[in-house]
């Protein structure tokens, strides 16, 4: 599959056009953004271990009943996935308080939650990605209902997956973001799950294996990347050391 026209550059990823107008590749940088690109730095390596990253965990949910964006891995770099329209909504789902929902409601970090906490924000780097409701929603036209309990089922599905999966590995699965497209009438999960987009904390002593440590100068950042990608392929770790 040839790469075409550059259709889009984000903060983390650029997305090419191919020979077929269906499927898009999608590129992995090693550019870190944080606090609404307010700070900006390289992550050695990041691409590499965010693509493969993504392709194991979009791979495995297929496995689990999720439908995805996901084609196939091209490279190191590289993966093909479907051409979607991006909904413009970014679903979090909070199993333990971090981040964002510590600083909203001024609780502690670390806080196991029951139930699993849900949210909507609306994808807008202007206004920061805020946190709306349904009823935000609805009124702008941004999803239907039935997207929304669609989206909503698939996002915790996705939750209960990679929970099991993690544990298996002795991580803690913190939280996440999720983003969704539409593709033919019907909604796949799309974009990247990566350490970008998760917050993964080792069990039992909580070291952070995620974007916090690039966040917050907690140092070893190219380091945790390499260790979640070492967990998540398990057997086939071996490839680790061709992501220098
Ligand atoms: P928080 O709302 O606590 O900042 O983020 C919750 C989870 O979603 C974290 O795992 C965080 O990495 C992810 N997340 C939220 N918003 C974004 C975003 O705009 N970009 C990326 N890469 N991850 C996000």
């Amino acid at each position: 599959m040839n790469r075409g026209k550059q259709l889009y550059e984000g903060k983390a990823k650029i997305l090419y056009e191919t020979d077929d107008p269906e499927v898009l590749l999608q590129y992995f940088k090693d550019d870190a953004t944080a606090f609404n690109a307010q700070k900006r730095g390289t992550i050695v390596d990041k691409g590499v271990c965010n693509n493969r990253i993504s392709a194991a965990l979009f791979t495995y949910l297929e496995g689990k009943g999720v439908r995805t964006h996901f084609v196939k891995q091209v490279d190191d770099r590289s993966m093909l996935v479907k051409r979607v329209a991006i909904v413009p909504l970014e679903v979090t789902i909070r199993n333990i308080t971090a981040g964002g929902m510590s600083r909203l409601l001024g609780i502690e970090e670390g806080i196991v939650l029951t139930p699993p906490v849900f949210e909507w924000h609306y994808k807008s780097d202007a206004l920061g990605d805020p946190l709306i409701n349904d009823d935000h929603i609805l009124s702008q036209g941004w999803a239907t209902a039935q997207e929304l309990a669609r989206i909503r089922s698939e996002s915790f599905k996705v939750n209960d997956a990679l929970k099991a999966f993690f544990n298996e590995r002795k991580i803690d699965l913190v939280d996440f973001k999720l983003e969704f497209g539409r593709f033919k009438g019907t909604i796949l999960l799309a974009d990247e799950i990566s350490p970008d987009t998760m917050r993964l904390w080792e069990h039992g002593t909580r070291t952070k294996l995620d974007k916090d440590r690039f966040r917050r100068d907690l140092g070893d950042v190219e380091a945790a990347y390499k260790e979640v990608l070492r967990r998540v392929l398990g057997e086939k770790s071996q490839a680790v050391g061709a992501a220098q």
